[in-house]
């Protein structure tokens, strides 16, 4: 049986390269081992009609990562313009910022279709379709226009918001009732998925039962399936890590201060100006902490052709300046600001040398920052995790220090009081999170939704064999979840 894996952005299994977004460093593992064909962009775009889309094809593990230029026309109203200024926002609760021109929403839509036409290149009978994230909500609908009945689900890897916010997002019904052409749609939260049905029974007035919505497409059942990382890859390479020069060199330069460390995209969703003025608040009620301790956030630019997002850049540059201004001395910094990205293996030895990790988003998926955090403590003498939350990671860590993130007096308490710990507590409720980070790793995630697709498909089939052109194009009578290695029907140029 072969598993066909779609996302905007893609990875590439290089060791020292950055990784930086929570769907590629989830994703790069486990498709590595399972032999699934992982289709995505290339980061290039093509003129022309794309009658005959282009995908530059090569090995991934097990399997092969295939790499499709998209068309330049759309490839602006598609990326910057709907998904970024309109669903990203707007599933972010941030509907505020939401920007977006009236041909935004085709070119979405025109992508969704040009990427399900790329994807019959790899469809066999046997074939599942496993779609990303929120560039392709369509993409399921298109895929069923292309007459295919294969299994196809879908994993959101942002939160769903409040029914109303995404009544702001423009032509939300239309493309909402496409996501109901997906055989299981997943969730990281019973929030998020809580939200969506909210949505479809009260907007769609579409019957629900179960969790498993009736539309045209037959049923289409929501669950969810908190993403989780490779814990014990991540513990060892943080413990190599510990000798790499890059981490050698800051445990030297921080002269016995204690570290608290954030790493994050450059996303207004992260809660950054929050964070630094945590920290500063921290230092003005903690006189005495100045000189012991300091925070590295790194903050690696994304998405800088949106306006949000350079006047966000522009706003952090300039707060992290003040507070160094406020509280610096000739020789101590309070704030050390990077806005590069990292190899995971520098990153797990940053994370550890880190007495804090602070991840405090306004609002995230899950946020696999904390749990990389977590995971590449020191068992010996484990860091304290501040997080938010509104992370979805706080649904499971909850021996973390739990902030609100907007109230900036209590994130600036709950830092001192994270520095603070005391070995016993810091050791009791680390082991607690990683109880729960070994029960849901990536790998569990990756099972856990294809068994549920199989299941939802089967069940799906049962309702279409009821209408006998629709059976008759069903191809497999199943999905079996064994994966087998195959790259046939991939050299596609
Ligand atoms: P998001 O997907 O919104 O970016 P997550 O916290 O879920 O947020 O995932 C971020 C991922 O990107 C993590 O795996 C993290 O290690 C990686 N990452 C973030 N910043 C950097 C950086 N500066 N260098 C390398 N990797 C980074």
């Amino acid at each position: 049986m072969s598993l066909v894996v779609v996302s905007n952005r893609v990875a590439r299994a290089r060791a020292n390269e950055p990784l930086t977004g929570g769907l590629a460093a989830a994703l790069l593992p486990v498709i590595e081992k399972s032999g699934a064909i992982w289709v995505g962009s290339s980061g290039r775009v093509r003129d022309g009609s794309h009658k005959e889309p282009f995908a530059e094809v090569e090995a991934l593990g097990a399997g092969a990562l295939a790499l499709l230029d998209l068309p330049a026309a759309h490839y602006g109203g598609y990326y910057e313009g709907f998904a970024n200024s309109a669903l990203w926002p707007a599933l972010h609760s941030r509907s505020d910022l939401i920007r977006v021109s009236h041909h935004d929403y085709q070119s979405y839509r025109e992508v969704n279709a040009f990427m399900a036409r790329a994807l019959m290149r790899f469809r066999k009978p046997d074939t599942a379709f496993w779609i990303q994230d929120y560039h392709f909500l369509s993409l399921g609908a298109e895929l069923r226009d292309l007459g295919v009945r294969n299994p196809i689900g879908f994993f959101l890897h942002t939160p769903w918001p409040a029914r109303a916010i995404m009544g702001a997002v423009p032509h939300h019904r239309e493309l909402i009732e496409a996501m109901l052409a997906y055989d299981l749609i997943g969730f990281q939260t019973d929030d998020d998925c809580e939200n969506f049905l909210s949505y479809v029974q009260s907007e769609l007035g579409l019957k629900i039962q179960d969790s498993v919505v009736t539309s045209r497409y037959g049923k289409s059942r929501c669950a969810v399936f908190p993403i989780g990382i490779d814990v014990e890859k991540f513990a060892l390479q943080a413990a190599k890590a510990s000798s790499h020069p890059d981490v050698s060199r800051l445990r030297r330069s921080l002269n016995g201060e204690q570290l608290a460390i954030g790493v994050d995209r450059l996303d207004y969703s992260k809660g950054l100006v929050n964070r630094i003025n945590a920290f500063d608040r921290m230092l003005v009620l903690n006189p005495a902490l100045k000189r012991t301790v300091s925070l590295l956030q790194i903050a690696t630019p994304s998405r800088g052709t949106i306006e949000a997002y350079s006047n966000l850049k522009s706003e952090l540059a300039r707060l992290v300046t003040e507070v160094n201004g406020r509280h610096g001395e000739t020789d101590w910094m309070p704030i050390r600001y990077l806005n590069r990205g990292y190899s995971q293996t520098v990153l797990a030895g940053l994370y550890r040398t880190a007495r804090v990790g602070v991840v405090t988003p306004l609002h995230d998926g899950m946020n696999l920052v904390a749990k990389e955090y977590v995971a590449a403590q020191n068992p010996a003498d484990p860091g304290v995790l501040v997080l938010s939350k509104f992370a979805g990671a706080a649904n499971e860590l909850q021996t973390a220090l739990l902030v609100n993130p907007h109230e900036i007096d209590g994130m600036a308490r709950a830092i001192a009081a994270a520095f603070a710990m005391p070995l016993t507590e810091r050791r009791t409720r680390w082991e607690a999170m990683m109880r729960k980070l070994r029960a849901g790793t990536a790998q569990q995630w990756f099972t856990d939704f294809s068994e549920a697709l199989e299941d939802a498909r089967a069940s799906n089939e049962k309702t279409a064999s009821n209408c006998p052109a629709a059976a008759a194009a069903v191809t497999s009578k199943s999905w079996p979840l064994h994966l087998v290695g195959s790259r046939s029907g991939a050299g596609v140029h």
